[in-house]
């Protein structure tokens, strides 16, 4: 049976980055038979895989030269302390849009104040606020574009009189974006771009150095860009999978095209949330994230919450539960789940209604 990946990450990634990796583990291309797990980082061959995965970021999302980019360890929760680290002087806006939002919000209230600019918790984070005031003092503003558990995106570049930072850990590389709107731009990779393991940070350089706090040298994003992403031993493996994916990414037609498929992908499911009887959509419909589908049993049938996922898991879907905040299910449509992988949910869940009104 044919499994369909509907994980919220680590999740589905292309075939082909995988089987390349698969090889590069047992050969890596032009080392004569060393595994890419055992050779040196400062080495020839790792610098050609760390340069092209930071060329084909910088090609893909059209990064403007007076930005960098770096592949760091620590999950994208590190993000949330080295940030305020690196820019908080004094105060720093953030929009409260869920739970990560809320962790990076306590992290940078350890190095100074942090005003909550706007927050969907009244409404159990199901919406992205919209036109709020940002205070034009703020060293920065943070958002965090993509709402994992939620289900909620920004579907647009927003403007600010600030410092923009963004969290885009769950919907990097899933539309054209303007990267001139943003001064800092971070995530974990594990989604749409590769496997858990590497982090990525892309800044406007000029941002940097102006608090007055000494900073730890792995901290510090000047060392790592100085060193381009090996001031410590890199996560080779990790870079080497998301050259492979950004690889792919190019070679369907980039952005564009990906934006597309994404599109097409949500639209066909949350058709059928729409339509059928049994379910309904938690997040409102203009801030529906095309990387997290959520949805919940429609009123009266919540009862069939587990009978449904055991179904949709007999037919070979996994990943579908809902983050134990929202319940209900989870369909995360990153950018390497095939379309068919979505109308074969969507026949599921038709079958289902059959069986139940
Ligand atoms: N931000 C968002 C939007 C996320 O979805 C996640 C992980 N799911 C994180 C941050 C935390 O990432 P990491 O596990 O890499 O620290």
């Amino acid at each position: 049976m044919k499994i369909h990946n509907f994980n919220a990450g680590p999740s589905i990634l292309p075939r082909e980055a995988i089987e390349n990796a698969a090889k590069a583990i047992l050969n890596l291309e032009g080392t004569g038979g060393l595994s890419l797990l055992e050779i040196s980082h400062r080495t020839k061959d790792y610098e050609a895989i760390n340069d092209e995965a930071n060329a084909l970021m910088r090609e893909l999302l059209g990064v403007p030269d007076n930005y960098k980019i770096i592949f760091v360890g620590g999950g994208a929760s590190t993000q949330f302390f080295h940030i305020p680290y690196n820019l908080l002087e004094k105060k720093a806006g953030y929009v409260n849009t869920g739970v990560w939002a809320k962790k990076a919000i306590k992290d940078a209230k350890l190095f100074g104040n942090v005003e909550v600019v706007a927050s969907s918790e009244d409404k159990n984070f199901s919406y992205i606020p919209k036109g709020f005031n940002i205070p034009t003092d703020l060293d920065y503003l943070h958002i965090t574009t993509n709402n994992t558990i939620y289900g909620t995106e920004y579907h647009a570049d927003i403007d600010s009189p600030v410092n923009l930072v963004a969290d885009m850990s769950s919907d990097i590389l899933s539309r054209p974006m303007d990267v001139s709107k943003y001064a800092l731009i971070y995530g974990g990779a594990q989604k749409n771009m590769g496997p858990a393991g590497v982090t990525f940070v892309i800044v406007r350089e000029d941002i940097l150095g102006k608090v007055s706090r000494p900073l730890p040298a792995m901290v510090d994003y000047r060392n790592a860009i100085e060193c381009d992403s090996m001031y410590n031993t890199p996560p080779v493996f990790a870079v080497f999978v998301v050259r492979e994916t950004l690889r792919w990414l190019k070679s369907i037609g980039g952005l564009q095209e990906m934006y597309r498929r994404n599109k097409e992908k949500a639209g066909i499911l949350y058709d059928e949330i729409d339509r059928n009887k049994l379910f309904v959509g938690p997040a409102v419909k203009e801030d529906r994230s095309l990387m997290n589908i959520c949805f919940v049993m429609a009123p009266g049938y919540e009862n069939l919450s587990d009978e449904f996922l055991a179904f949709a898991k007999s037919r070979g879907m996994i990943g579908l539960k809902g983050h134990r905040l929202v319940g209900g299910f989870r369909a995360s449509t990153y950018n390497a789940l095939p379309k068919e992988s979505v109308e074969y949910l969507v026949a599921c869940m038709q079958e289902f209604e059959k069986m139940h009104v």
